[in-house]
């Protein structure tokens, strides 16, 4: 990688200040994912066992820039301490004089949690004191937060410009993981694309469209090239504004010789929720006043087909509407199919929340290759953005 990260100081003595991205699930004053506190704990654990004065922020929710007692990180801090196993503290207020007492009295090897950053409207809007502010209390900036490093705040980008700026070990695993996707796959590399953010997906889908062998396209994102290819698609989820990117998109397929799977069958419902009136048809046929909520057994079929023989697959995108589980069939055939191949060597790689909601559920979480915390951070990587919190962080000397 050719960032700078966690290993490339010595953490001993410093004091160093850790952007990770909390942001958690709460209910009922708990958490109730708590994937996101785990994924930086390798990172914290390392400092901490080196001898280094960590301070960690993060957001939670959008409180808008004031206070909000819904999202106070006193929840993230209990779990936090559970999976430490030392006690971590939530400040009142990411600034001020309690914040700076309280930061004055840490020793070695001891942490503290500063309370919601976007209390704080300064936060979002990269604003230059508030940052200031933050880099004060520290001699070293790390971030760990990947969900977030599509965001150019104070606490991602305005900071790492104040402070020797490194990636933490979470932020490493995923800039590896995407980079590797996007340079070098091993090959046959297929990407399996779904989900409803139609727009953002079709600028992944072309900027991988010279980097894979294989497309299977299912989920809303597959009724925008129905349109294209002139079929109807009754109430289903579509944005007609993306047809001809579609359009284009196949044809840019076919030029390269990219082979692209829709599905063939699917399986359409009245309404889409639990309990609607569904049946299962030709895509080519789809009823007016019906919507597309899953793929059918022969697209199924099609799909893990053509997934045979590859050596990279990256998932993103459940393939219907898996919330309601009549119409998760798709997806949980793609999710036990990928987890197989990835016991069997194949790097499968997984990112965009809903799909990652979908393979937690079966519990396959632990037999992917890699699974990204980050929804709109990993989709941006793939779309080829440069993520600004990413770009902040120091390169490794050439
Ligand atoms: P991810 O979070 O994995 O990137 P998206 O956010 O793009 O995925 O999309 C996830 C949503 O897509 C899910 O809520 C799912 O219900 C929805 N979805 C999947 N297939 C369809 C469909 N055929 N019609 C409407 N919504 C769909
Ligand atoms: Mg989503």
């Amino acid at each position: 990688m050719d960032k700078l990260t966690v290993r490339d100081f010595d953490p001993a003595g410093k004091r160093v200040f850790v952007r990770v991205d909390f942001n958690v699930p709460l209910a009922d004053g708990k958490v109730v994912d708590d994937s996101r506190i785990r994924a930086s704990i390798p990172t914290i654990a390392y400092l901490l066992d080196r001898g280094a004065i960590v301070i960690l922020a993060s957001h939670l929710g959008r409180p808008g820039g004031k206070v909000n007692d819904t999202y106070r990180l006193r929840p993230v801090g209990l779990r936090l301490s559970e999976l430490l196993r030392r006690p971590v503290r939530v400040t009142g207020d990411a600034l001020g004089a309690g914040t700076l007492d309280a930061l004055a009295r840490l020793k070695p090897g001891q942490a503290i949690l500063l309370e919601n950053l976007r209390f704080h409207a300064a936060e979002e809007a990269n604003d230059p004191a508030f940052a200031k502010a933050l880099a004060s209390y520290a001699d070293v900036y790390v971030n760990d937060a990947f969900g977030t490093a599509h965001r150019a705040h104070a606490s991602t980008v305005g900071i790492a410009k104040l402070l020797p700026a490194y990636a933490g070990l979470l932020m490493e695993r995923e800039i590896a993981a995407l980079s590797q996707l996007l340079e070098s796959p091993a090959k046959p590399f297929a990407a399996v694309i779904g989900g409803a953010k139609v727009s953002d997906k079709l600028r992944v889908l072309e900027n991988l469209m010279s980097r894979v062998d294989t497309f299977v396209v299912g989920g809303g994102m597959a009724n925008t090239f129905f349109v294209a290819m002139g079929y109807t698609v009754g109430k289903s989820l579509l944005e007609r504004d993306r047809v001809e990117d579609a359009a284009r998109i196949l044809a840019l397929a076919e030029e390269k010789g990219v082979r692209f799977l829709l599905p063939t069958d699917v399986v359409v419902a009245k309404e889409v929720t639990r309990g609607a009136e569904h049946k299962l048809v030709p895509a080519s046929k789809i009823p007016n006043s019906w919507s597309v909520v899953d793929a059918g057994p022969a697209s199924m079929a099609a799909f893990t087909e053509a997934l045979q023989d590859a050596r990279t697959v990256l998932w993103n995108g459940p393939l219907g509407v898996f919330e309601v589980p009549t119409f998760g069939d798709g997806t949980r055939v793609m999710a036990r199919f990928l987890a197989r191949r990835a016991d069997e060597g194949v790097t499968v790689v997984v990112g965009g929340g809903d799909s990652v909601a979908a393979i937690e559920q079966l519990k396959l979480g632990s037999k992917m290759t890699h699974i990204s915390t980050g929804g709109g951070a990993s989709l941006e990587f793939l779309e080829g953005i440069e993520l600004p919190g990413i770009a902040a962080l120091m390169d490794r000397p050439a």
